[in-house]
């Protein structure tokens, strides 16, 4: 088989799906160049600002990657926006990284809570499961204050991350251990914490979204006290593992005999439909229909935790909002590719990333093969970006000095302290030393 031609290639996004697909296009081909652009001036998207700061085992992913940096074809460019939407102050349009690249590949993820479309959804005191994340892992696009939360919070979704807000509400300061959590965040949720804490999934519990492992590690901690309805715990006929696996951890989670523990306690409604969220300048409760009956539950506060969405469109009819949500192939058109949650929606957890990545590097070289791409010896790649985007661009190399600063600078019982400061962020990773007062 003739030697295939090495390209220079964009890829928007250095989160799972654009590491993933960077590991595939090395092995596949071997002489390409790839450059990783990142918005933030650090890698490695949710897996840093998404999973939950109390599961840095998860987060240990990011090893792997560091290692994929390391090869000389292989760069990142942090703190360059690529215009795709038009929403985000951006450094280099999609035209000018065609002008230079021999394909370009969006794996810019979804990352904007999914609405809940009832009465009452834009009240005050609704907040989004993931701006929530944000804050306590400390993003820079995100104020750095928890939205106030109250005694009562209504968690609507169960989830993965339904789950991971749970945990975060039902923990307390000795749970943080040996994280990376925002305690700027931390702090004030600690000292007023939500006494009653209300579950709404719309499934029943063997459709529920949440994975089995969830809900038993939240059995394992000493917090919080848990009921259902019965009936939810009943097991349909013919079901599979997962949802034996997860009828019996909820069953665990609130079995009578489980002992009191200190914290919150937790009511878990299943096949419950919120109708509409109560109250006029912030929201008090949620109406709810469960088992046909129709009832009010008291909130301070509502999380949503059901998915989420692009960034709204600026309307320009090229930008990748405008094209179908989920689509079989990565290929929108020859030399402009997709992948991740940006290709399938916000769907699946960090391994499912691999697979979609490895599918898209595939047609990428399937394309190559036949002449649908073609590499063209006058596209010079990063190095033939305009030089302020060049010189913006923060290196590898430098991120790791920004990540040492952040771990050097870890509190007592905390393996990093995240600066939320984009500017900050990137001086530092450009040698900036930081004032005493706040290194
Ligand atoms: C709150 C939350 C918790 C999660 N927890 C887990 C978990 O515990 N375990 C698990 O396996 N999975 C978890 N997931 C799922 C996992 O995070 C996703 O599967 C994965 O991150 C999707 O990867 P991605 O690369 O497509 O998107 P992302 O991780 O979102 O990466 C996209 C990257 O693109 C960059 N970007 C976006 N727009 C631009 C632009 N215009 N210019 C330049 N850069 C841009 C972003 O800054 C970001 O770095 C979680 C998801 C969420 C939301």
């Amino acid at each position: 088989m003739p030697s295939l031609p090495t390209p220079r290639i964009a890829i928007i996004g250095s989160g799972p799906a654009g590491c993933y697909l960077a590991q595939s296009l090395v092995r596949s081909l071997p002489g390409c160049e790839l450059t990783l652009f990142d918005r933030l001036p650090s890698p490695f998207g949710l897996i840093r600002y998404g999973i939950a700061a109390d599961h840095q085992h998860t987060k240990a992913i990011t090893r792997q990657f560091e290692r994929l940096f390391a090869a000389p074809n292989v760069r990142f460019a942090g703190d360059v926006a690529i215009d795709t939407d038009g929403v985000i102050g951006a450094d280099v349009t999609l035209a000018e990284l065609q002008e230079h690249f021999d394909a370009v590949v969006f794996a810019t993820g979804l990352s904007a809570d999914r609405a809940l479309t009832v009465p009452g959804g834009t009240l005050p005191g609704v907040v989004g499961a993931g701006a929530l994340t944000r804050v306590l892992n400390a993003h820079p696009d995100t104020a750095a204050a928890l939205p106030e939360l109250g005694a009562d919070v209504v968690i609507v979704g169960a989830g993965n991350v339904a789950l991971d807000v749970l945990r975060f509400l039902v923990k307390d300061k000795e749970g943080y251990a040996q994280s990376d959590v925002a305690d700027t965040a931390l702090a004030p949720y600690l000292a007023d914490p939500a006494q009653r804490i209300t579950i709404l999934s719309r499934s029943d519990v063997a459709h529920a979204k949440g994975d089995p492992q969830m809900f038993k590690e939240l059995a394992g901690l000493e917090r919080g006290r848990y009921t259902t309805d019965a009936a939810a715990l009943t097991l349909p006929e013919g079901a599979d593992r997962t949802t034996t696996a997860r009828v019996a951890a909820v069953a665990e989670l609130t079995a009578p005999d489980r002992p009191a523990h200190p914290g919150p306690n937790v009511t878990l409604h299943f096949g419950a439909v919120p109708v509409r969220f109560e109250g006029t300048d912030r929201v008090t409760g949620v109406t709810v229909e469960l088992g046909g009956v129709t009832r009010l539950i008291p909130a301070t506060a509502v999380i949503t935790a059901i998915g989420f969405d692009g960034l709204a469109s600026n309307g320009d009819a090229a930008n990748l909002s405008a094209l179908p949500a989920a689509s079989p192939t990565g290929r929108i058109r020859p030399g402009v590719y997709r992948t991740g949650w940006a290709k399938r929606g916000p769907n699946g957890a960090i391994p499912e990333n691999r697979a979609c990545a490895k599918s898209v590097a595939e047609e990428i070289v399937a394309d190559l093969s036949d002449g649908t791409l073609a590499t063209d010896p006058g596209k010079f790649g990063f190095g033939g970006l305009p030089a302020r985007v060049q010189d913006r661009a923060i290196s590898f190399a430098q991120w790791q000095v920004l990540d040492a600063h952040e771990c050097a600078t870890a509190r007592p019982g905390r393996v990093r302290t995240k600066l939320p400061d984009h500017t900050q962020m990137a001086a530092i990773a450009r040698g900036a030393a930081l004032p005493q007062a706040q290194a």
